[in-house]
């Protein structure tokens, strides 16, 4: 039989490190299982200038999350490697199977993470981080003064370009057909924005630089006919955000928890519908996915942890 932890957390990020923190300063038995390496979607992110107190210059996101997860192991989390295949989250005590081992603990924290769609062309992964970015939030002051491409025609793909008019001289949205998918109010306001410009019916196939990006090549769906844009001599670079959707990582919870569009609902004290699971950061319904409000929620969901394993 193996040990019941008070708190099992499922997820690495700044969710699940900081309700790691927090669990195990409050003497919880607290295990931390990472499929991965610590950190999530920040541990691709090069710089973060938007934590509070973060203003070490350079300052990356692995190493925010290297101190995170020191933090963490210094108050008793203990952390394993494993990917898990199932769950049984109903009962005293939760059941978490992995293809390591099987985990048990009185309550659980899902702190999965959602995961932006990749754009999906060649060579995408070795210029994330270095051109590419899936967050405008994080990203787009460094792109002041500089062209930037977004692709999506969504919602978020629109408003993000909004937001990027006010770092970049220009901002192209490349969309896959020839009308936007976003509501028609927030198309109103990017048709009027000078700085926003739009390519139709394209995808980006390819693309390319040294060290960051500076070329790619576009691909008009209708025609076939490619364009190979080019960073401007004078700038060297140019941006490139991808804002397709999100996929959360919720697979191994449906039909277990209430979800919104695989998002888990839960109150505002992080608990899900089922007693004892809590759902804290970006796999969470909510408003804003970001560093500061992903720790925010691990630090509520392992006090009410806390309380629940105190009350039981
Ligand atoms: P979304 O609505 O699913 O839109 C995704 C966009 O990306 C679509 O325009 C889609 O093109 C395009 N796309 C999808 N896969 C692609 C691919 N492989 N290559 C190129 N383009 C691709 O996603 P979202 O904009 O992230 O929004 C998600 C949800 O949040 C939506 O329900 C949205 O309404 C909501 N949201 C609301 C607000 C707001 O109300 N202010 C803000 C942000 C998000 P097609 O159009 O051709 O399918």
């Amino acid at each position: 039989m193996s040990k019941v932890y008070d708190v099992i957390i499922l997820g690495g990020g700044p969710a699940g490190l900081t309700a790691g923190l927090y669990a195990g300063r409050s003497r919880l038995s607290t295990l931390i299982i990472e499929k991965g390496q610590d950190g999530g979607q920040i541990a691709i992110t090069d710089e973060i200038e938007n934590y509070p107190g973060q203003i070490v210059e350079g300052e990356s996101g692995p190493s925010l999350i290297a101190r995170m997860t020191e933090q963490a192991k210094k108050f008793g989390a203990e952390r394993c490697s494993d990917v898990i295949k199932s769950v049984e989250l109903e009962g005293d005590v939760k059941k978490l199977v992995g293809a390591k081992g099987e985990y048990q603990g009185k309550c659980v924290i899902i702190a999965t993470g959602a995961f932006p769609k990749p754009i999906g062309c060649e060579n995408e992964g070795k210029f994330t981080g270095k051109g590419i970015s899936f967050c405008a939030t994080c990203d787009a002051a460094f792109f002041e003064d500089f062209e930037v491409y977004v692709v999506g025609g969504g919602d978020s793909a629109v408003e993000e370009a909004m937001y990027l008019t006010k770092f970049a001289r220009k901002v192209t949205i490349i969309h896959r057909r020839d009308e936007l998918r976003a509501a028609k109010s927030i198309q109103e306001k990017a048709f009027a924005n000078p700085k926003i410009a739009f390519m139709w019916d394209s995808v980006v196939t390819k693309v390319d630089g040294d060290e960051l990006l500076s070329s790619m090549t576009v691909k008009n769906v209708k025609t076939g006919e490619l364009t190979v844009v080019e960073a401007d001599e004078d700038d060297g670079l140019f941006g490139l955000f991808g804002f397709i959707g999100y996929n959360p990582n919720s697979k191994l919870f449906e039909g277990m928890l209430d979800m919104e569009n695989g998002y888990i609902k839960t109150d505002d004290n992080m608990h899900t519908n089922i007693p004892g699971v809590f759902a804290a950061g970006d796999i969470r319904v909510k408003s804003l996915r970001q560093v500061v409000t992903a720790a925010a929620d691990g630090a509520i969901a392992a006090m009410q942890a806390e309380h629940y394993v105190s009350n039981h």
